[in-house]
């Protein structure tokens, strides 16, 4: 391979998702406020208009509420999740993240504070016109920017390292596939996960995990770049490799993030026409990740969303089911059965039983329905109750989509420090070389949801002011005797 090398950014930036233009923006300031003038150089796999990775097309819901406080709850159910989980990152994050999203509003973006109709586990902020909005206020505040260049359609290799490991720059390819070298004080890797690459989620995951497909288009281009890239060099690594976050979607749309939230409002079913799961047990949005993980785990990525039309009917519940395409509608359950491939007589029976204990249910004094609380009107006497917005799916025409799981992100990442430092199994730190967002791995078990691009920002953040200081830092060192005595020479 031949590589050239150009003149030294101080920066370079390895993806241009929050992580990335989060990092460049921060460091561009940061270094304004020390009277430098810094260089800065993004590289992005993408062409311009396909920019932004994963963030792109991101709700960015964050764990937020309107007084800027990260909900402490859901940081004590993460620390507390696994054993191998890093506290002291998610400690820090419940310190900066409303900071962050000050950081975020005084660039552009607004949070605002608006609830769906239907009951939420937490009260989360949500970017207004979602990631895209992030990365247009961020890559044009950039782009206008002298010192910040954009590399479009352009993918780092490898990285490189000087003579005593320290990280200084890296090997990358353009689209005329000729290749050269990018000079830098520092690197950030910004790459996402490897959710992109159905070969890395096979290997990690296991077999059939090639059946679920990435959710949007943007998530092709993270392809687990940073994480071997890292890794080459001893990074360590972190996070649960062998589970995805997943949600999920209508099998047969190829729509964007066709995704179904509805499920509480109704019952899902395998394909044998049986309930599964307790599809009262969590809100919307906390049920969907871990079910999807069952659907596709535990049920041959097979199961129906069954639904009847009061429960279409509820305000908002467009809002819950994204799919561009209709579901199968018929005017009963048999026919609705034929429509998406189940038994009729089996799903008619369990229909019919879930109604009877939804009746039972009433009897023994259960809540009134409403959808916006979780309201304890349950089920009684099934196998698996379902404990809270059971209505009889009773009033024609009945619906159903069919269910797929579809990936979100990648878990397992390249280990860092709470400096954004990239560590070696040892503990070392990989001088010059810093990651956020998902390139890095913390999560095991579940993700709670509404905390991936606040920790991305909030620990991109970190990187950009840690690269500073340690680029300022080795302009202070005192050269190496040897180097002095041959200039005394
Ligand atoms: C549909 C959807 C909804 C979501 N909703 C939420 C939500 O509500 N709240 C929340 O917190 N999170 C949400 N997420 C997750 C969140 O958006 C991501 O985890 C986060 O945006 C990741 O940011 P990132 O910068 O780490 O990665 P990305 O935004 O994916 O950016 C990675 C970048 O690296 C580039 N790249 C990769 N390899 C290379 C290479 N070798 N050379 C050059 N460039 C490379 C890619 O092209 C891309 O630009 C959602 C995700 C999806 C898909």
């Amino acid at each position: 391979m031949s590589a050239s090398a150009v003149e030294p950014v101080d920066l370079l930036v390895i993806g241009c998702g929050a992580a990335g233009l989060t990092a460049a923006q921060q460091y561009v300031e940061a270094a304004d406020r020390e009277g430098r003038a810094p260089t800065v150089a993004i590289l992005e796999r993408a062409p311009r208009e396909e920019r932004g990775g994963a963030t792109r097309w991101s709700w960015v819901n964050v764990t937020v509420d309107r007084e800027g406080v990260v909900d402490p709850h859901v940081i004590d159910r993460v620390v507390h999740a696994h054993p191998d989980v890093d506290a002291d990152y998610f400690r820090l994050l419940e310190r900066r993240g409303g900071e962050t999203v000050a950081w975020l509003e005084a660039h552009g973006v607004r949070i605002a504070h608006e609830r769906p109709p239907f009951a939420m586990s937490s009260e989360y902020g949500a970017m207004v016109g979602g990631g895209r909005a992030l990365v247009d206020a961020l890559a044009t505040l950039l782009e206008e920017r002298p010192g910040v260049a954009f590399r479009y359609e352009t993918e780092a290799l490898r990285l490189t390292t000087d003579d005593e490991g320290r990280i200084d720059g890296a090997v990358v390819r353009g689209s005329d596939g000729r290749s050269s070298r990018i000079a830098a004080r520092a690197v950030v890797l910004a790459t996402g996960g490897f959710e992109g690459s159905l070969e890395a989620v096979t290997r990690y995951v296991g077999p059939r995990a090639a059946q679920i497909r990435p959710v949007v288009p943007g998530l092709r281009f993270n392809t687990g770049d940073g994480l071997r890239m890292a890794t080459e060099l001893g990074a360590a690594t972190s996070g649960q490799f062998d589970r995805l976050h997943v949600q999920l979607v209508d099998a047969r749309s190829s729509k964007p993030d066709a995704g179904l939230f509805g499920i509480p409002y109704g019952v899902i079913v395998d394909g044998t026409g049986r309930r599964f799961v307790d599809e009262g047990s969590a809100t919307f949005e906390a049920l969907n990740a871990p079910l999807a993980w069952s659907v596709w785990r535990d049920r041959a990525a097979t199961a129906t969303f069954v639904f009847d039309d009061a429960a279409r009917r509820l305000p908002g519940f467009g809002f819950l089911n994204q799919s561009d395409l209709e579901p199968y509608s018929a005017d009963t359950i048999e026919e609705l059965a034929e429509l998406i491939g189940v038994d009729p007589a089996a799903l008619a029976d369990e229909i019919a039983r879930f109604n009877a204990a939804v009746a039972a249910g009433e009897r023994t004094g259960a809540s009134s329905f409403d959808p916006a609380v979780i309201d304890g009107k349950s089920t009684h006497g099934l196998a698996i109750d379902k404990t809270n917005w059971a209505m009889p799916i009773a009033v024609a025409p009945f619906h159903a989509y069919p269910c797929a799981t579809a990936s979100t992100f990648s878990y397992g990442g390249v280990r860092t420090d709470l400096r954004a430092r990239v560590v070696s199994p040892g503990g070392t730190v990989l001088p010059g070389l810093y990651a956020a967002g998902v390139v890095t791995g913390v999560w095991y078990g579940e993700y709670p949801g509404a905390m991936s691009v606040l920790r991305t920002v909030t620990y991109a953040r970190i990187a950009a002011e840690e690269a500073l200081a340690e680029i300022a830092a080795r302009e202070r060192e005192p050269e190496p005797v040897a180097a002095r005595t041959a200039l005394a020479v």
